[in-house]
């Protein structure tokens, strides 16, 4: 038997990490009257439709015990119809292939029907969200006057799509992410009921990749133990991509100390994505135990490469990049005083509120690199610059002054020299028309990231508008709107 299919909560005591929505429900079923629609939300895998199917069991059990909270039996004819998944009385739907208003009214008309053979009718929707307008309101009328004998279980991953008249007929039962301690804690009592073995750091180390869902942990167990009876760290970071923990840490302090040979010699082990993704998360973690410029500019170097990396043709090259650009600024600039910790970053992404004062931006060289980009977006983005350009010259130019920096499928990233220049590409009204056009011409689902390069070379000139005189507060800020 698979491990995920062993894994499902049969009690609540199993309901590991949603104190919340567990200590709810029992309350509700012990004092005899539970509601009659339930909405689940919350992240995926964290256990909304498995807790929907104990419920289900719990509002049916013949014989439920009371004695430390409310639990189903698991052995009467209703608790085990249900979890064989054989009661008639309890249909289960998946809002995300069954949208339509069709789907909903045979729904309710058999929800019009007293149950055969369990106590309740109950109806468990997933995806909920997933339904379309009209479905909704067909789902509504039947909310709004549930025969007595029905129970609705309603499960999404997106509470916001969910209609306000709907929310309001439903008792809201909120999911949350579980800790590392909860999900590590559940793998080590699957792996000895599957009579195999883990050590704990390879257990904490799953726990920390499915990154809070219960699910993605299980499956990823199970695919472990399929191939192997005994789970060491070193088996589940070679499944991972990750490269032994001690190579990464050669290669971390290589990259911090601007040693580009060494951390040649450390690179090329793992998935290169992940190793990056895992250099990423010492960095942040060292930066926030001892900040420094040093790390500041290896976060920085980081963050390009990561970005970069999904367009490289080679998913290492961005690394390798890392490395020497590292290495240049490290050894390239031996006059410049290191900058003072307080000193900004020469690489900031802007937020959307502009900021009154900005330190002065130290002088580090760029190292320029042109990243892979299709030649239609780049087309595009010409003429985008042009199109906007006609109804307001001024953002027209600021968007030809601005350079594509990469485009990897759904980011668009885009650097200024100018920090007023990401804060106009920052307002929503321009965001949303430059967005437009490019997923008109692009046929695409454009995000857009502005990023100030305080030392990237001024671009050339392409008519009389641009400029210094042109590019400061008055000019664009002035009263021409897109
Ligand atoms: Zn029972």
């Amino acid at each position: 038997m698979p491990i995920s299919r062993d894994a499902r909560p049969t009690r609540f005591a199993d309901l590991l990490g949603q104190e919340l929505v567990r200590d709810t429900l029992q309350r509700a079923l012990a004092s005899g009257k539970p509601g009659q629609a339930y909405l689940l939300h919350g992240p995926r895998g964290t256990g909304k439709t498995s807790t929907a199917r104990l419920l289900a069991r719990a509002l049916c059990c013949e014989s439920p015990t009371t004695k430390g909270g409310f639990e189903p039996c698991g052995a009467c004819a209703a608790c085990l119809a249900i979890q064989n998944e054989q009661a008639t009385d309890v249909l289960e739907m998946d809002a995300a292939s069954n949208r339509g208003i069709d789907d909903i009214r045979s729904l309710r008309d058999s929800v019009r029907y007293p149950p055969v053979q369990l106590k309740r009718r109950i109806t468990i929707i997933d995806e909920v969200h997933m339904l379309t307008v009209d479905a909704f309101n067909a789902l509504l009328k039947t909310l709004e006057e549930p025969p007595a004998h029905a129970t609705f279980i309603l499960a999404t991953t997106e509470l916001h799509r969910v209609p306000v008249t709907i929310r309001s007929r439903c008792q809201i039962l909120p999911f949350s992410l579980l800790s590392k301690e909860v999900i590590a804690e559940k793998l080590d009592r699957l792996v000895a009921s599957a009579g195999k073995q883990a050590t704990p750091d390879a257990l904490a180390l799953i726990a920390e990749h499915a990154a809070g869902g219960m699910r993605d942990a299980e499956s990823l167990l199970e695919s472990l133990l399929a191939r192997s009876d005994t789970l060491t760290l070193d088996i589940v970071r070679t499944d991972l991509g990750l490269p032994e923990a001690s190579r990464l840490t050669e290669l971390f302090a290589a990259l911090a100390n601007g040693d580009s040979t060494a951390a040649y010699t450390h690179l090329r082990s793992g998935t290169a994505d992940v190793v990056l993704a895992e250099l990423l998360r010492m960095t942040r973690r060292e930066l926030e135990l001892q900040p420094s410029p040093v790390l500041g500019r290896l976060l920085e170097v980081l963050l390009e490469a990561s970005i970069l990396q999904r367009a490289a043709p080679d998913p290492w090259i961005p690394l390798e990049v890392a490395c020497w650009k590292l290495a240049a600024t490290q050894q390239g600039t031996p006059k410049r005083a290191a900058p003072k910790p307080t000193e900004a970053l020469p690489l900031t992404v802007v937020e959307v509120a502009p900021k009154a004062a900005t330190p002065p931006q130290p002088e580090v060289p760029v190292v320029e690199l042109q990243p892979f980009i299709e030649k239609d977006v780049r087309k595009a983005w010409a003429e985008t610059a042009k199109r906007i350009g006609r109804s307001n010259p001024l953002l027209g130019q600021l968007l030809r002054e601005a350079e594509l920096y990469t485009a990897d499928g759904s980011l668009l990233t885009v650097r200024c020299r100018l920090k007023l220049h990401v804060e106009k590409l920052q307002g929503k009204q321009l965001q949303a028309k430059i967005l437009e056009l490019m997923d008109e011409l692009t046929q695409g689902s454009w995000q857009l990231l502005a990023i100030h390069q305080p030392n990237l070379p001024k671009r050339p000139a392409t008519n009389a508008l641009s400029g210094e005189a042109s590019s400061t507060a008055a000019a664009v800020f002035g009263t021409q709107n897109v």
